[in-house]
């Protein structure tokens, strides 16, 4: 972990202490609250649970501190998303996403294209440059992408669409902070879905928008506040305690991560494995450059969508799910959502296990 990371990780434990009063509780309040006791002039207080929230807040500190930009939360990934692709587009703007990415974000795009006339193009993550940046009003993102963890160059990106004149957004939901900082890199904005591993615990849903741009900042408020697309004071709570220990869970995920993905490519019944941190990936040589982890996500091909389901049902240390960066590894089939990707494909979602448990009981369901 750079210096900087690890000062990040340490002062993000005591931001609360260092701001608290005699008696304050340490631990973050959480406040329920729709109306305030508002006598008077109420300018200058909080006046209604959709614009002020003390406890949703403290997350957007603790998040822009890990971000080091100011922060906007969100009740989901996909709402963050949404803020920003409403705060920045308007009629007749075009629109670059990956056709590789996120599925609902592509979802999202086209329904943005149908409803309010902006124009969006596809391409795919590892030729992303390919065409140039002239006329986009927004490029949006994900390096590595989900599912496939083909990654694209943030920087030389950033460059070029920043030259034309549009911003670069990327969606760094697999990295999270402590993998990959793509403000630094150039980026625009930064949208990530909290509900994976920043929360961790797979009890929530969030999301949340860095950025520095302060005209997108009022933005993205204005638009949280008449959209309505709050997050609830509860679930914030809740990533604040799974924030708190990001840091390490995040590291033993990457950690296995490593250890695991050559163990699972070295065996006879995996046709194919993706792991950023393997030197022969494609994504390799980027990822080294522009990530500070390779991260924790895996995707493993096997010989068929058969063999994929009975490898998930058979591992003990194994939760079939959608989703990742949970506590608890996870897996799932792909193409049961319509990826286009092998029938075999499995998106692995390496947990806090203890390593060597984990590697054992990976290879154990292989056979
Ligand atoms: C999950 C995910 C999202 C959406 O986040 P939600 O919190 O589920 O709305 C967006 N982008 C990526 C890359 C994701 O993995």
């Amino acid at each position: 972990m750079s210096d900087s990371d690890s000062r990040r990780a340490a002062t993000l434990l005591h931001l609360r202490g260092a701001a608290a009063a005699k008696g304050d509780p340490l631990a973050p309040l959480l406040v329920l609250a729709s109306m305030y006791h508002l006598p008077g002039d109420p300018a200058g207080h909080p006046q209604y649970g959709r614009a002020d929230n003390a406890t949703i807040e403290e997350l957007e500190r603790a998040l822009g501190h890990l971000e080091d930009a100011p922060t906007v939360a969100f009740p989901s990934g996909m709402a963050a998303i949404t803020a920003v692709l409403a705060s920045l587009l308007r009629a007749g703007d075009r629109l670059l996403v990956p056709s590789d990415g996120y599925y609902t974000t592509r979802e999202l795009c086209a329904w943005f294209a149908a409803h309010f006339a902006v124009e969006v193009d596809t391409r795919p993550t590892p030729t992303l440059e390919e065409g140039g940046f002239d006329g986009y009003r927004v490029v949006f993102v994900e390096s590595p992408s989900n599912p496939g963890l083909d990654a694209c160059d943030l920087q030389s990106i950033a460059r070029k669409v920043n030259a034309s004149g549009g911003l670069l957004v990327v969606d760094n939901t697999l990295m999270t902070p402590f993998g990959q900082r793509p403000l630094e890199l150039g980026a625009d904005v930064v949208v990530a879905s909290d509900t994976k591993a920043p929360n961790g615990h797979s009890d929530v849903l969030l999301g949340h928008v860095a950025t520095r741009d302060a005209e997108l900042l009022r933005a993205l408020r204005a638009w949280r506040k008449l959209a309505g697309s709050i997050p609830g004071p509860f679930e914030a709570w809740l990533a604040l305690r799974g924030l708190a220990t990001l840091e390490v869970r995040f590291a033993r995920m990457c950690d296995s991560a490593e250890a695991i993905a050559p163990r699972l490519a070295a065996r006879p019944e995996v046709r194919a494995v993706r792991f950023p941190g393997s030197t022969g990936d494609p994504s390799h040589a980027l990822a080294a450059r522009q990530q500070a982890r390779f991260g924790f996500v895996i995707g493993l091909t096997l010989a068929s969508a058969a063999a994929a389901e009975r490898f998930i049902e058979r591992c003990a240390l194994l939760e079939p799910a959608t989703s990742f960066g949970g506590v608890h590894s996870t897996a799932e089939r792909r193409a049961r959502w319509g990826d286009a990707v092998d029938p075999g494909f499995v998106r692995l979602s390496i947990g806090c296990e203890p390593t060597a448990e984990l590697c054992a009981a990976l290879l154990a369901a292989l056979e």
